[in-house]
């Protein structure tokens, strides 16, 4: 029942779901007054019809939270200790202003931008923001921490980030669900899935963790972390001896398949079985349903990415809708990724504007490796020490790989660290300067997807909370306070929106709050993959046949850290955070508990480990401490760490990203947090006894949360 129908004072304001997943739902928001009565979704929007997940249906409890930062603070303690006090917008930017300047009379690039998807907005992700940076000859920074290795993957087979509509995947008549936790991370494919099944489907999850989803199809491959490669070559051998290729569709649509032949023919199901530790025969059985039922399409997520050879694995699994033709119905091919379907509608040069550059040239900075980096000297190869970090949509130390190295590099007295935010994170926690952004509610941005292709806008529903700005106008505030005098830092929110996409129905946009993008049902159908030669392509410049690429961290590659750490641990997401968003709220956390680490039964009884023990997994990195959760969830040899929870939350100040390293992947620069090696031990009693279950420090509101007056 909408409200606004029942109560005359209640308006309804159309939005979008700014958060890191691929459902991007279009939203209603209730407003009575400046109240938010509540939010949902829309249900005239076909791919995320009205449907929201627990966590952005709590969203008025976030935005009005008890703990928002809602004025500008000044560090007053030591760094990570949280202690701030309150100052003036004026104050805070004349000195953020002075201190940035000084740096960069010197050299800019010892500044580093750090921001991530904290919001997907084209507008207050990256805009004003990326102007200012270029503006200013700060270092760059490469946005690889989620998605590279997967997306580059892509780019090199299908020549860009795209596959299947969503709403396909309905009539498909074999899904596998591949490295995706689809319930708690990709609601709305899980519902397309669900039809699909209803209709006779039959539904694979192929996940090392028998997750909520593996639950709920047919089959469920437990395949080993890293294995994914090796599993796709297993299942193009079966395809190739049995006789299922299409290959007219391989003669005119694909590039290189000869090649990809000899490749996987060294690969039978036993080698493959033993690599991956799942039988030979539910390996057959997978490559004859993807060999003989048509229909078939794939959902492949960006957890299998996350290991070294992500990146190889990633080409290997794409090529194989293109080996049995399944690109040419609409219910068949694969996604991963719809973002690259944008390309011909975002502008992202006009709105970040890498002409105010000029000629300079700066460095680039990989954000997976701030921990190293914060602590790496001036050298002719670094370039200058990083003197100053500025973080905005992001939460370093608790979501950048081995987060002690991160925490201690934010913890240098003399690094100037300005972080906008909403909350007192374990990042803010380490700012000189926290600046109080403002909530989507608040603010006006324009959104693209990549788990469908419609593109969103929305409206500010609410007043900015207390003294919360958006993003966009901290850094033109900023701008003018550096003396930038370019007209561009002068655009306004509503000029930046027409500047991020053009091409497309703006009157609709703005009378229905979404437009979809006018593309083909079955978009490869007759091939024409926006590759040079239009094919899709085994190899590409630079990259040979993939092949399996084995764990940084596993018995073949580092036999003896294998010895000393047998299991493999994997972060997946807990089901009601996204990243670290929504970790302090507190209904949210309440469902989740406490950090849990997933360890099987054989394992578990092997260290003498018991259900709701507090256990320390461990590593040459660190010591994470939570609770033990003895459970088939984990396979025999694994263990899920659920993440991603503030360090300070965690009750010995850590959490998940302790154990995990900076090494990249193979494709992408990317990091590879579920190629970890770990040893889990129970801890003794005093060991328990002194660990701080709710720490009252995570706890703290901000000088003067609450008051929302200016
Ligand atoms: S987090 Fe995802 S499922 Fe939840 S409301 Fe946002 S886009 Fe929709």
């Amino acid at each position: 029942m909408d409200l606004a129908r029942l109560e005359p004072d209640v308006r309804v304001v159309a939005g979008a779901c700014p958060h890191d997943c691929p459902d991007t739902c279009a939203l209603r928001v209730h407003v009575a007054g400046d109240r938010v009565v509540e939010v949902r979704g829309d249900p005239d929007h076909p791919p995320t019809h009205g449907a929201l997940c627990t966590k952005v249906s709590r969203y008025a409890e976030r935005t009005d939270h008890p703990q928002r930062v809602l004025h500008p603070l000044k560090r007053t303690g030591p760094k990570g200790a949280g202690q701030f006090v309150r100052v003036s917008w004026d104050e805070a930017l004349a000195d953020i202003a002075r201190r940035l300047g000084e740096i960069a009379a010197r050299d800019a690039q010892a500044i580093v931008p750090y921001s991530y998807a904290g919001t997907m907005g084209l507008v207050q992700g990256e805009s004003m923001s990326a102007r200012f940076f270029h503006k200013l000859g700060a270092s760059r920074l490469d946005r690889t921490i989620c998605s590279s290795a997967g997306g580059a993957a892509l780019a090199s087979v299908y020549g860009a980030k795209v596959g299947m509509h969503l709403e396909h995947f309905a009539e498909s008549r074999l899904i596998l669900i591949w490295g995706s936790n689809s319930i708690a991370s990709n609601l709305h494919f899980w519902t397309f899935a669900q039809q699909a099944k209803r209709a006779g489907a039959k539904l694979w999850c192929i996940d090392p963790r028998r997750t909520e989803t593996a639950d709920k199809c047919h089959r469920h491959l437990a395949l080993r972390p890293g294995t994914d490669g090796a599993l796709a070559l297993a299942i193009m051998r079966e395809l190739i001896v049995h006789g299922w290729l299409d290959d007219d569709y391989i003669a005119r649509h694909v590039e290189g398949f000869d090649a990809l032949r000899e490749r996987a023919m060294g690969w039978p199901l036993e080698r493959a079985a033993a690599v991956c530790g799942v039988p030979a025969g539910d390996m057959a059985e997978l490559a004859r349903d993807w060999g003989t039922v048509r229909l078939g399409a794939i959902r492949l997520n960006y957890g299998m990415q996350r290991v070294h050879g992500g990146g190889s694995a990633t080409r290997l699994v794409a090529l194989l809708p293109c080996l049995v033709g399944a690109w040419r119905h609409r219910a068949g091919g694969l996604l991963m990724s719809a973002s690259g379907w944008f390309a011909g509608v975002r502008d992202d040069a006009a709105l970040q504007r890498p002409d105010l550059l000029g000629k300079r040239r700066p460095r680039t900075i990989n954000m997976s490796t701030i921990g190293d980096d914060l602590l790496r000297p001036a050298s002719a190869a670094f370039g200058p020490r990083i003197e100053a970090v500025v973080v905005y949509n992001s939460n370093p130390v608790a979501v950048a790989p081995q987060s002690r190295r991160v925490a201690a590099g934010f913890a240098r007295e003399d690094l100037f660290t300005v972080v906008l935010e909403h909350f007192l994170t374990d990042t803010a926690d380490h700012a000189d300067y926290v600046l109080p952004a403002t909530t989507q509610l608040e603010h006006l941005d324009v959104h693209t997807s990549y788990g469908h292709t419609y593109v969103l806008l929305n409206r500010p529903a609410i007043a900015p909370r207390g003294q919360s700005r958006s993003n966009t106008q901290i850094f033109r505030d900023l701008a003018a306070r550096m003396g930038f005098r370019e007209p561009c830092f002068a655009d306004s929110d509503e000029s930046l929106v027409h500047q991020a996409v053009r091409g497309i129905d703006f009157a609709a946009l703005e009378q229905r709050g979404w437009v979809k993008l006018p593309l083909a049902a079955a978009p490869f159908a007759d091939g024409g993959f926006p590759t040079p030669g239009g094919r899709a392509r085994v190899t590409s410049p630079g990259l040979d046949v993939p092949d399996h690429v084995p764990n940084h961290e596993c018995s073949e590659s580092a036999p003896e850290l294998a010895q000393r750490y047998p299991l493999t641990m994997i972060s997946p997401p807990a089901r009601h955070f996204l990243n670290s968003t929504f970790v302090n709220v507190a209904s949210l956390r309440s469902i989740e508990g406490e950090p849990l680490l997933e360890i099987h039964p054989l394992d578990a009884q092997a260290r003498g480990i018991v259900d709701g023990d507090m256990v320390s997994a461990f590593n040459d990195r660190g010591d994470y401490r939570c609770r033990a959760r003895v459970s088939t969830r984990a396979r025999p040899g694994v263990v899920n760490g659920l993440g991603v929870w503030w360090r300070k939350f965690g009750p010995a100040g850590t959490n998940v990203n302790e154990l995990t390293h900076q090494r990249l992947t193979d494709l992408g620069g990317a990091p590879a947090f579920y190629d970890c090696l770990v040893e889990v031990r129970a801890l003794t009693a005093d060991e328990a006894a002194s660990l701080v279950t709710e720490p009252a420090a995570a706890m703290a509101a901000p000088p003067d949360a609450g008051r929302r007056g200016p």
